[in-house]
């Protein structure tokens, strides 16, 4: 089975599909394509089939390691004209707007944010401590649950700060489930 196939079964990207792979020193580089010719507005629902262009870069996100070593996605991504927002780069499923990392890989960064200090997550997944705290505020911002605060008793209470100290993020965390409400 080819490298690009296998590869494409382990990572299951959303909507994606692995293209080509390169292994460097310490890192993986996987090239991917979007799936569909449909292109999504990232800020609304407008969908087009009509591509405005493509970029002239790759776009690229860090994902979880693999094998020990630091793997990042690329893609070269279409823009679309959407009739609200104007021309835009196409959004993709596997990254939040504005990220330059997968969710897949915020995901893991903020639950390790909530179960160990910051210094040890941010060390743990080699990145730099202030992007823990703006992964706080998008995973938070995407995945918070209107009704998080029935039935809460018991609370941990945690302040973290970014961007030198000037930003501060207060993370509530329900006792008994163990997830940030
Ligand atoms: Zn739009």
């Amino acid at each position: 089975m080819r490298a690009s196939t296998l590869l494409n079964r382990l990572l299951c990207l959303p909507k994606a599909t692995v293209r080509d792979v390169d292994i460097a020193d310490d890192r993986v580089r996987v090239g991917v394509r979007p799936q569909r010719r449909r292109m999504q507005c990232p800020h609304c629902d407008y969908s087009t089939l009509h591509r405005y262009d493509t970029r002239e870069v790759d776009s690229a996100w860090r994902h979880l390691d693999l094998g020990g070593r630091v793997c990042v996605l690329t893609m070269r991504r279409r823009r679309l004209r959407c009739p609200e927002h104007g021309v835009l780069v196409e959004a993709v499923d596997f990254a939040r707007l504005g990220s330059g990392f997968t969710r897949d890989f915020e995901d893991l960064v903020v639950w390790l944010a909530t179960k160990t200090d910051k210094t040890t997550a941010a060390t743990f997944c080699r990145i730099v401590w202030r992007t823990v705290g703006a992964m706080c505020s998008r995973v938070a911002a995407d995945k918070l649950d209107p009704d998080r605060f029935a039935g809460l008793v018991n609370i941990g209470v945690d302040k973290i700060s970014w961007r030198k100290h000037h930003k501060y993020l207060t993370l509530v965390s329900d006792h008994e489930t163990g997830t940030i409400v």
